[in-house]
């Protein structure tokens, strides 16, 4: 660096006039601009140093086992306990893959890709992303509404992996190695049973391009995602290690599952079988089959080998998650009225009132927040600005404020 010069900076030796701003040290000045470049090298480097410390590198011993993987889900996800142990199995076995080493006896493990069947709302975002807060590999969160086939508005397929590149910081060896969630996976489906009638582009054409990835092939992924284009370089990756979770509310295949419930017993063990179905709940009954006639493609069926459902959320599972999950939404209230040094105390009733209006609104698991958050508003609003130290929230309090809200809107 050459000695410093009171109006100019040390290390792009741009004048004072020249630059915005020149801040001057002991022993030289470093402009705006420079300052700036400095930074972003700075968080670069200890990123990428943070990366490669953490690392994604799996070592037996810090595995978590499928039992501790469940548990540390119980503490986030109330319910929902097969889909938490066909994940925690699902993600135990991923990584035991990916440490597989050569291979000494012809031993190969194949991955199981899962699908996750169960209504919007029941917890399947939220099972993926609990899971993803405990893996030592790289974890993206998709959307398959987004895609279309090549050529058409949306995004390409190959995009899913974009997110997953990005997770990774681009190091390709480490998203190879990664688990993408996929939801809504259902909007892809073909829109009637019978392929050959129509073409149906959004998705058949989808299907088979998702079928590419999750078989394990070499694609070219836009680093910047969205649609290709002829400039822009492509990172190949080669999807063979990469697990892949879907998920979708598959609305309306409880008919198709009673449908062929009903067909399979008329067959000779007809009586005993439709005295234990339990009709409201079909989807515990869920079969490759019924994807078939929601309009999934057979071949994508046959890479997704592990299927599991969720149930639809009961009352007293709505009122568990309103308090129970370590970061419920009543805790979350807790800790924001603390922040403004209130203490706040709900009595019992509110919370089973809270959960009767989102069974009566419809609205499930989504509508505890909306409800809960209706009710906290005007407090919200007003308390921090005065003296108060607590609010007391009564039954009738909560009446109140979610009646004025619904006057609110009906008027
Ligand atoms: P899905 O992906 O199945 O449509 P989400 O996982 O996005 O549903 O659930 C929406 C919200 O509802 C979550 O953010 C969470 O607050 C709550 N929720 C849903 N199911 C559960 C559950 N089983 N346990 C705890 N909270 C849940």
């Amino acid at each position: 660096m050459s000695k410093a010069n009171a109006d100019k900076c040390s290390f792009c030796e741009k004048s004072s006039r020249e630059v915005d701003l020149l801040i001057s040290g002991a022993n030289g000045n470093i402009c705006d601009e420079c300052a700036r470049m400095a930074n972003d090298i700075v968080i670069r480097s200890l990123t990428q140093k943070k990366t490669k410390n953490a690392g994604f590198r799996l070592k037996k011993e810090d595995l978590a086992k499928p039992a501790e993987i469940k548990t540390f889900l119980d503490q986030y996800v109330i319910g929902q306990d097969d889909a938490k142990r066909y994940l925690s199995v699902a993600v135990y076995n991923h990584y035991k893959r990916l440490m597989q080493k050569v291979l000494l006896d012809d031993v190969e493990i194949e991955k199981s890709n899962i699908i996750m069947v169960g209504a919007t709302g029941t917890g399947k975002t939220l099972l993926a992303r609990t899971i993803a807060k405990k893996l030592h590999v790289p974890f993206a969160i998709v959307d398959a509404t987004v895609l279309t086939e090549a050529g058409y508005v949306g995004e390409d397929i190959e995009s899913i992996l974009t997110r997953l590149l990005q997770v990774a910081d681009y190091k390709v060896e480490e998203a190879e190695r990664g688990i993408v969630f996929i939801d809504e996976i259902d909007k892809i489906a073909r829109k009637g049973d019978n392929p050959s009638i129509t073409r149906d582009v959004s998705g058949e054409g989808v299907q088979q391009g998702l079928l590419k990835l999750l078989e394990g092939s070499v694609v070219n992924v836009p680093p910047q995602g969205g649609r290709k284009h002829p400039d822009q370089k492509m990172i190949a990756i080669n999807t063979k290690n990469i697990l892949f979770i879907c998920g979708g509310a598959f609305d309306g295949i409880e008919k198709k599952i009673a449908q062929r419930l009903n067909t399979a017993v008329v067959g000779y063990t007809a009586s005993r079988n439709t005295a234990t179905i339990d009709r409201n709940n079909l989807l515990q009954y869920i079969a490759p089959q019924d994807l078939k006639s929601f309009g999934l493609i057979p071949e994508i069926i046959g890479r997704l080998p592990v299927l599991t459902y969720l149930n639809p959320l009961d009352r007293t599972a709505l009122r568990r998650i309103l308090t129970e999950p370590k970061n419920s939404i009543i805790r979350q209230y807790v800790k924001l009225f603390d922040m403004d040094n209130i203490s706040l105390q709900i009595d019992e009733d509110v919370y089973e009132f809270i959960v009767d209006k989102a069974i009566e609104f419809k609205l499930g698991a989504r509508g505890l927040r909306s409800i809960t958050e209706t009710i906290m508003m005007d407090a919200m609003f007003d308390l921090p600005s005065t003296n108060e130290n607590e609010l007391h929230v009564t039954h009738n309090y909560a009446r109140m404020k979610l009646e004025k809200a619904s006057l609110i809107v009906e008027s």
